[in-house]
């Protein structure tokens, strides 16, 4: 931007009006008829400001072009004062244009700007020869200084407006070359996030589904064991994939998988869906245990359903494998459990099974450690029974208990029973804890027996346990202790425990069923022995394990099974016990097939002694307990 020339400076009007103001004191005082204030220009000068006199032949704005005979051109030349008393003598001024106009005397000054630029004159003309009085002239030089310093405070003050323009540009100029700048950087930012967003996404999805990749997913479960939240774990094969995939292409099946998954979210809205290879995929789903046998039996149908392929209707064939998450458990455990439930499934023929296994606690403490804590826990009495009433379906009385062994550890939290037992038989421990239950289950229900005199107590046996030849005498031994009448204790053997030694266990039964113990079959229907076992055993009571009942309103296979072991068990004059009601619909079938009690958390979930002594005593006379524990 160029410097401003001072040529363009525009003097304000106010100061002009000043200047006329000045020149008609200084005319007055100097007794002349004319002073000026003349401003040049490139070619011409002009009169700029006048004193106001009637014998002041000149007006503002009146110009002349610059020749040598001008008197303020000389000034201006010589930067000097300039007095000519009388032109009419002085042969320099003789073509003076002012002689035109009866000015003969001149006195003028030059006018600069600072910055040594002209600006014009001030002078004052006389008609008649004048000498100009030294104090005439000091009056001019003090009007000449104050005309300069009014034009230095306008020529900086156009400085100041021309560099504050200057900086303006400059920084509107920067500004743009920032923004571009900008723009740039953002750009680039924008197409590298795209590009690590791409890499990211491979690096955790299945290229074709777009579902997570195993990887991913197992950084996900990892993530929900963490934070100790609970999920259920689907596994979902498709037994036809590959006959999709030699038939209509890889991609057509990759197309289903996600078309599957889409109709997947009108259900559950809380999934993640992994790919672990061509023909399964894994599903993490929020559900609670009592939704869960509905929503697998939907996803099932989902798979049934006709998925269209152009002409081409295709049927997916699946099944489902589904385990809850339990504290404590490994990804790895949870993965393989997932795994043997669904070609549980399939070999099963089912379209989804739903996992009642145990799974291992974390070994993160190694199995010595939790011996030891264990050990422990028998010796300083840190285990208690917890209770659990079994229920007349009719009157919906409490007419017996389970006695279930509960450990709670400071350290390892409360340990499930699956695994508790499991280490106690390997170990040798489960005499100890197997006789603690008895000793105490026997010892409580003898005090409940006073007020409730039916009242039959069922303690859990162990197959280690029955092979114990001294044990029929501990039973009894205890009975006679505590004052119980055999009728008032039940003992629930599991299928297993009767596989070990055959002839040893039913010796062991036979006696305590004659000595009027009865001896419940637990978790009847989960285990390979066959009926053969029922006719060969002394049971009193056969108990339908909680798998069959847990999808018994949906599944027709578990109906049936149900009814059979139900029809089967009233033909031996078995009692049948039914384990796992968690809803009235369980509730309505079980009734509805002619069961003698039922147990599960619909009722009451196990409870300390306290509080089933509570509910057992402050029933009502018929129908349902006044209040319901859970
Ligand atoms: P079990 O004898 O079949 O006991 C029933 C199990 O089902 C108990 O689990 C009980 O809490 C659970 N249960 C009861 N109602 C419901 C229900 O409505 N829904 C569901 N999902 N579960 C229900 P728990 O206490 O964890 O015991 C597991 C197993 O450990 C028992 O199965 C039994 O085999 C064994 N056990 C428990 N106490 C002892 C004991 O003192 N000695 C021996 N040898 N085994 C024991
Ligand atoms: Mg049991
Ligand atoms: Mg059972």
């Amino acid at each position: 931007m160029q410097k401003p020339l001072t040529s363009s400076i525009i003097i304000p009007e106010k100061i002009q009006q000043d200047w006329q103001t000045m020149l008609n004191v200084l005319a007055e005082l100097a007794q002349v008829p004319v002073a000026l204030v003349m401003r040049i220009h490139e070619q011409e000068i002009e009169v700029f400001a006048a004193n106001a006199s009637l014998e002041n032949p000149y007006s503002v704005g009146d110009k002349e072009a610059l020749h040598q005979n001008l008197y303020c051109k000389h000034v201006l030349e010589h930067r000097q004062k300039l007095i000519v008393p009388n032109a009419l003598n002085d042969p320099n001024w003789a073509n003076n244009p002012d002689l035109a106009l009866n000015m003969i005397a001149y006195c003028g000054l030059p006018l600069f700007w600072p910055d040594n630029t002209p600006f014009g004159t001030i002078c004052i003309l006389d008609s008649k020869e004048n000498t100009f009085a030294p104090t005439h002239q000091h009056l001019l030089e003090t009007y000449q200084k104050s005309i300069e310093a009014q034009l230095n405070i306008l020529f900086q003050h156009t400085e100041l407006l021309h560099n504050h323009k200057k900086l303006q540009l400059e920084i509107t100029e920067n500004n743009k070359r920032i923004n571009e700048i900008n723009s740039q950087l953002a750009n680039e930012i924008d197409c590298r996030r795209a590009a690590e967003q791409k890499v990211k996404y491979h690096k955790n999805h299945d290229i074709g589904t777009g579902f997570l990749n195993a990887f991913a997913l197992y950084r996900h479960i990892d993530k929900l064991i963490n934070s100790n939240q609970k999920f259920v774990l689907l596994h979902i094969h498709f037994a036809n994939s590959r006959t999709i995939q030699q038939e209509h292409g890889h991609s057509t099946f990759d197309h289903l998988l996600t078309e599957y998954r889409s109709k997947l979210t009108k259900i559950t809205d809380t999934s993640v869906t992994g790919r672990l290879d061509s023909s399964d995929i894994l599903l993490i789903i929020h559900a609670d245990k009592k939704k869960l046998p509905k929503l697998c039996q939907h996803l099932s149908e989902i798979g049934k359903a006709c998925f269209s392929n152009n002409e081409a209707k295709i049927h997916l064939q699946s099944y489902i494998g589904a385990v809850h998450s339990k504290e404590n458990t490994s990804r790895n455990d949870l993965l393989k459990c997932a795994y043997n439930t669904v070609i549980e499934c399939q070999s099963l023929g089912k379209t989804f099974t739903i996992s009642d296994r145990s799974l291992p606690i974390k070994s993160s403490l190694s199995e010595h450690k939790i011996e030891t804590y264990l050990l422990e826990a028998v010796r300083n009495n840190d285990l208690f029974l917890s209770y659990q009433p079994k229920v007349c379906p009719y009157t919906k009385r409490w007419v017996g208990s389970e006695a279930l062994l509960r450990w709670n550890h400071p350290q390892l939290g409360a340990i499930s029973n699956e695994v508790l037992i499991q280490l106690a038989e390997r170990n040798g421990l489960i005499y100890e804890l197997g006789n603690f239950a008895l000793r105490n289950a026997i010892q409580q229900t003898s005090e409940w027996v006073l007020h409730s005199p039916n009242l039959v107590t069922a303690v859990n046996i162990s197959a280690v346990q029955l092979k114990d030849p001294h044990f029929v005498q501990h039973v009894k031994q205890l009975l006679n202790l505590y004052k119980l009448p055999p009728k008032n204790l039940e003992l629930e053997v599991t299928e297993s425990g009767l596989i070990a030694d055959e002839a040893l266990a039913i010796e062991t039964l036979t006696q305590l069923h004659n000595m009027g113990v009865s001896i419940a079959l637990d978790d009847f229907g989960t285990g390979y022995a066959s009926f053969q076992y029922l006719k060969k055993y002394p049971f009193d009571t056969l108990k339908i394990d909680k798998s069959f009942i847990e999808n018994v309103e949906y599944c027709a296979n578990d109906q049936n099974i149900v009814c059979a072991m139900i029809n089967i068990a009233k033909k031996l004059k078995l009692k049948v016990v039914v384990e796992g009601i968690e809803n009235h619909n369980q509730e309505r079938f079980v009734t509805l097939e002619g069961v003698d009690s039922i147990q599960g958390y619909l009722y009451s979930k196990p409870i300390t002694a306290d509080k089933f002594e509570e509910g057992l005593f402050n029933q009502t006379s018929i129908g349902t307990p006044y209040f319901r524990f859970m």
